[in-house]
């Protein structure tokens, strides 16, 4: 709940499931349920990425769509059991050297809490909590969203922030299950999972930090509707892909900093976001030392992150690397333009 890179995190998830078999397909849209009678028995999904129609069948199927959970609900026909609301909230990121402290801030406001979280050579400033009923996959911030988080945060500052401090904003939505409540911050963080009809089960609400809870109520719920036994659930001793081994390497950085030809920082900064599969990235330095140097115009990132974004975490776009893989788009006063000719180069061969 304090430190986390939500877009790496769900990457790293879906690789891990795909490392247990899954099949995983980014940019398929669900557009339709296949039915049978009453029941539901697979999904139609359009491949927004190289085109074309297809049909997935399953015994049941895992409806998890977040903020969109209304919509998806919609395809089935029928009313929902509940309905999920968009709660925006945004956050600002400046330069470390623009506010001199040595810890994180806590502080409170009218309505909650708001945060300055160190952020590698940065701070992130949020949140905010305010409705949101536009185009859900783009929720963008306000001129008085970034007053109010400026307002809040000179409150406590000696030399105050300004706009120009502002290298990069982003907004995104919490999925509320829609009560009785006008005010999204009171809005419930539980989860719920339905089985509106047979063949369907519905996941929605819920938070980051209970995701295997969520997960598992609603795999738990999928298993009552097969005819056949399944093992007891075991994600509380499931480590992502990445987690073995990384304490060993972290002990181990300054040792894999010589052999490597880097910075113990570099090592440092990869093990940071990759854990033990730093040492996939560390072999494509090896391979090609030109990919251990830092990418001009984003001097955080090694040029190899970018291969490997492209090779190993299924990046198609060049705003995949510079948004999503890494935080480059608001972590760089240009939003990543001096270095996107680098990256896409990078990218292209792969
Ligand atoms: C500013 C902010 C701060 C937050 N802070 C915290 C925090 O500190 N701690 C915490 O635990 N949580 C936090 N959260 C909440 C957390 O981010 C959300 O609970 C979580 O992201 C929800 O994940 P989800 O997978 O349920 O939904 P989403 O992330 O919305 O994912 C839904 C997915 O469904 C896909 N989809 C939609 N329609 C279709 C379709 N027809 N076919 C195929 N796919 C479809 C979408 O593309 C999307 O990928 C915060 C949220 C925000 C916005």
């Amino acid at each position: 709940d304090a430190q986390m890179d939500d877009a790496r995190y769900v990457a790293t998830l879906v690789r891990t499931a795909a490392g247990y078999g899954a099949h995983v397909a980014n940019r398929a849209r669900v557009t339709a349920f296949l039915r049978e009678g009453e029941r539901v028995v697979g999904v139609r999904v359009r491949d927004v990425e190289g085109g074309g129609e297809y049909e997935v069948r399953a015994k049941q199927v895992v409806n998890a769509t977040g903020v969109w959970t209304d919509d998806t609900q919609a395809l089935i026909g029928e009313r929902g059991q509940f309905h999920v609301r968009a709660s925006k909230g945004i956050h600002l990121v400046v330069p470390k050297d623009r506010i001199h402290s040595t810890t994180g801030l806590i502080l409170r406001t009218e309505k909650s809490v708001l945060f300055v979280i160190p952020w590698g050579r940065h701070w992130i400033i949020g949140t905010t909590d305010t409705d949101w009923d536009l185009d859900k996959a783009h929720p963008a911030a306000s001129s008085a969203d970034i007053d109010y988080l400026l307002e809040h945060v000179n409150s406590v500052l000696n030399v105050p922030l300004g706009r120009d401090d502002v290298e990069g904003v982003y907004a995104g939505l919490r999925p509320l299950l829609a009560g009785e409540s006008d005010a999204t911050s009171k809005l419930s963080r539980e989860h719920t999972v339905a089985h509106p009809v047979p063949g369907l089960v519905v996941v929605a609400g819920g938070k980051y930090t209970t995701y295997r809870v969520m997960a598992k109520d609603a795999v738990d719920e999928a298993v009552h509707g097969l005819d056949q036994r399944v093992a007891q659930c075991v994600t509380e001793e499931v480590p992502l892909l990445g987690a073995e081994g990384y304490r060993a390497l972290w002990n181990a950085r300054a040792r894999i900093a010589a052999r490597a030809g880097l910075h113990v920082v570099r090592v440092e900064h990869l093990l940071n976001r990759y854990g033990s599969m730093a040492e996939e990235l560390l072999g494509l330095i090896e391979g090609d030392a030109r990919l251990g140097e830092p990418l001009a115009g984003a001097e955080d990132y090694l040029r190899a992150e970018i291969v490997y974004a492209a090779s190993h975490e299924g990046a198609r776009h060049l705003d995949d690397v510079l948004t999503r893989r890494t935080r480059i788009s608001i972590e760089t006063f240009d939003r990543g333009t001096r270095c996107a000719r680098e990256c896409a180069d990078l990218m292209a061969p792969v």
